[in-house]
């Protein structure tokens, strides 16, 4: 046992990169520094997903072969998923889209992917890495996000508790930790008195009270709020040597753009220093769309047409199977089953679906194929992008004679 090993974490887009394991007969028999939910990811699916064609257990070469007959009769296919696979496998999934003339989209396309677009072209500026915030922020502000149960090592590894380069005094004395939000969450419970409770859909508003508090005005909003609490609150914005806002999907959703953001943060940094992150989910979300952004200019969303790449709503996940539009769909390391509303989720068990996963999920069951994939960062090593642009690869944890998905994909193209 290599004792000086340390392994990264793929249940969350933090990447954890200091677990330390225990294995036997190359298996897992301990899992140390990862959270509960870390702990429960390495530790391996439940269930397991079975090899099955038409719901009757097959060999992989057959699934694959199969794939590759429903992938070239296609005319409209549909690929999604990718934000639990490593970066190898997303590029792989561009190239196949590209040979297939494929619509290609993720889950960003309903969550942090207006956010990360906004950052990779440019339009929010001010950004940091965690190492960053951690040496460095002394205010960090939670608006619309729950680290505490959603990246349970946020708080702890990177941003309040631990001590940086110059945070030496520990997190009560030499960082401010606030929560905005919409209900008293866990974090909002570890922020105590500077944790602001708002209305759903009433975001934007703060986001001006604040403005007008920051730029020596009275600050005036039409729910609840004492003035003196964002007066406060403004005064610690202010006050701030070096601030962060970790954006959460609370946020993003009750925003119709990211104006009210860019708006925010170019006063704070008119008045002091802020940064700005998204509250990434999927552990490589922010990979997929890196790669297809560095392929095609944009994050999701795309259909490829011959050398042509159309991009827009239209061609969102939601979107073609609303309208019925697309004839098949591979879904990798997704469960849009369990994350579209079910009207939406429902046209998928009209087209023949193919999944690759390590796991069962909803999606699977209601497939025609599935395809078992090893479980990235524990049964296969790759690399990811971070929450916050860092790549970080890893190698895997134990052995195992199931195939990554980058290697699924490559044989589906071959025998396409
Ligand atoms: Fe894994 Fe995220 Fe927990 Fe770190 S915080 S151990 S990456 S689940």
């Amino acid at each position: 046992e290599d004792e000086d090993k340390y392994n990264v974490c793929t249940a969350c887009s933090i990447l954890c990169d200091d677990i330390e394991i225990e294995t036997e007969n190359n298996s897992i028999t301990g899992v140390y520094t990862a959270c509960r939910k870390g702990v429960s990811r390495i530790q391996t699916c439940n269930e397991p997903m079975p090899c099955t064609l038409d719901g009757k257990e097959t060999d992989v070469d057959t699934t694959i072969s199969e794939t590759a007959n429903i992938l070239k009769k296609s005319e409209n296919p549909l690929i999604f998923g990718l934000g639990n696979s490593t970066e190898g496998a997303q590029k792989k999934a561009i190239e196949l889209a590209k040979q297939l003339n494929a619509n290609l989209d993720d889950t960003s396309s309903f969550c942090q992917g207006p956010v990360v677009e906004a950052i990779l072209n440019g339009e929010i500026n001010y950004t940091c890495t965690l190492d960053d915030v951690r040496n460095n922020a002394d205010v960090i502000v939670y608006w619309g996000a729950d680290p505490a149960n959603s990246h349970p090592r946020h708080l702890s590894k990177y941003t309040y508790f631990p001590r940086g380069k110059n945070r030496q005094k520990g997190y009560d004395e030499d960082r401010t930790a606030i929560a905005i939000d919409v209900r008293e969450s866990s974090t909002a419970e570890i922020c105590g008195n500077n944790s602001y409770l708002i209305p759903p859909q009433k975001d934007e508003e703060l986001i001006d009270a604040l403005i007008d508090a920051l730029s020596g005005k009275v600050p005036k909003v039409s729910f609840e709020m004492n003035k003196k609490r964002i007066l406060e609150l403004a005064n610690i914005l202010k006050k701030a040597k070096y601030g962060v806002i970790f954006a959460g999907l609370g946020l993003v959703y009750s925003l119709d753009n990211l104006e009210p953001i860019k708006r925010l943060m170019d006063k704070l940094n008119e008045v002091s220093n802020f940064y700005f992150n998204p509250m990434i989910g999927h552990y490589n979300m922010r990979g997929f769309n890196q790669n297809l952004f560095n392929e095609t200019g944009y994050i999701n969303r795309v259909k490829f047409e011959d050398s042509e790449v159309k991009h827009g709503y239209k061609y969102s996940v939601v979107e073609l199977l609303k309208n019925k539009s697309v004839d098949s769909a591979l879904i990798i390391g997704s469960d849009p089953m369990c994350s579209l509303p079910g009207s939406i989720a429902r046209n998928l068990n009209e087209i023949p679906i193919i999944t690759i996963d390590p796991c069962e999920t909803l999606t699977s069951r209601k497939s025609r194929i599935n395809i078992p994939s090893a479980l990235s960062g524990v049964e296969c090593g790759g690399s990811a992008i971070r929450m916050d642009g860092v790549r970080v690869n890893f190698e895997p944890m134990i052995e195992t004679s199931k195939i990554s998905d980058e290697e699924i994909l490559r044989r589906v193209m071959e025998e396409l």
